[in-house]
């Protein structure tokens, strides 16, 4: 994702906090507090500018998704959609990085994580960085329930075999695989702005539903 700089985001996030949730470590273990409900909770991490997140909200209210995202610059984004698309409360963005999953959300408080066309991270050096390493996937099975699933999907086929290898080594449970999700035009698929970009280059699109269970 292309990094634009601008000065008016952070302004613009704080005139935002309906939707941008400030200081979200202070909702740990309150999020049906915010949302106002005990539907079950879905995270996207990496969410960039939210179509996947604001078009899953609209399509499935009884769902509360929350997208993560550590740029300004690109939330704001995200945030723009929302103030334009009149969305009914159960969406919310935080300004944050994956890394500090744990400090947002209690054990068990989400029931999903989404990854969608996350960074490929393909030097070896920085694979700590994918966020289908170990070291995250250990941070969302401490944030969901024992059947919380993650779903992932990506157009970059070394990221998508390396997740596959590095859920297996975990323990996880492979619960769908799709080496060419369009061509099987699934219903319900809410495309990403990444996804609408590859596809629209007949490139394929991998994904995967995964669980903790064994
Ligand atoms: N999911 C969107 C899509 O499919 O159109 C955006 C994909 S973009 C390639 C990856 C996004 O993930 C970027 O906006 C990046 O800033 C964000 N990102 C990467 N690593 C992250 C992390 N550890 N925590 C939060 N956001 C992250």
């Amino acid at each position: 994702m292309r990094l634009r700089h601008k000065p008016w985001a952070k302004d613009y996030l704080d005139e935002h906090a309906g939707i941008v949730v400030k200081e979200p470590q202070t909702k740990k273990g309150n999020w049906a507090g915010v949302f106002r409900n005990d539907n079950p909770i879905h995270v996207e991490v990496g969410t960039g500018k939210g179509q996947f997140v604001v078009g899953m909200s609209l399509a499935n209210p009884d769902i509360n998704y929350i997208g993560i995202e550590h740029f300004d610059s690109i939330i704001v984004s995200a945030v723009e959609k929302v103030v334009d698309s009149d969305i009914p409360m159960n969406l919310r963005l935080i300004r944050a990085n994956g890394k500090d999953l744990t400090e947002i959300f209690s054990e068990g408080e989400v029931s999903r994580v989404y990854l969608n066309f996350s960074d490929p991270w393909p030097k070896t050096r920085h694979a700590k960085r994918r966020l289908t390493h170990e070291e995250f996937l250990t941070l969302y099975k401490k944030v969901m329930p024992e059947d919380g699933e993650i779903h992932f999907k990506t157009d970059n086929r070394g990221l998508f075999e390396y997740s596959l290898v590095s859920m297996s080594e975990y323990g996880m449970r492979l619960l769908d695989v799709s080496l060419d999700l369009h061509a099987e035009m699934p219903e319900g698929n809410v495309m990403t702005e990444y996804e609408e970009k590859f596809s629209a280059k007949g490139q394929p699109i991998y994904r995967l539903e995964a669980n903790y269970l064994n």
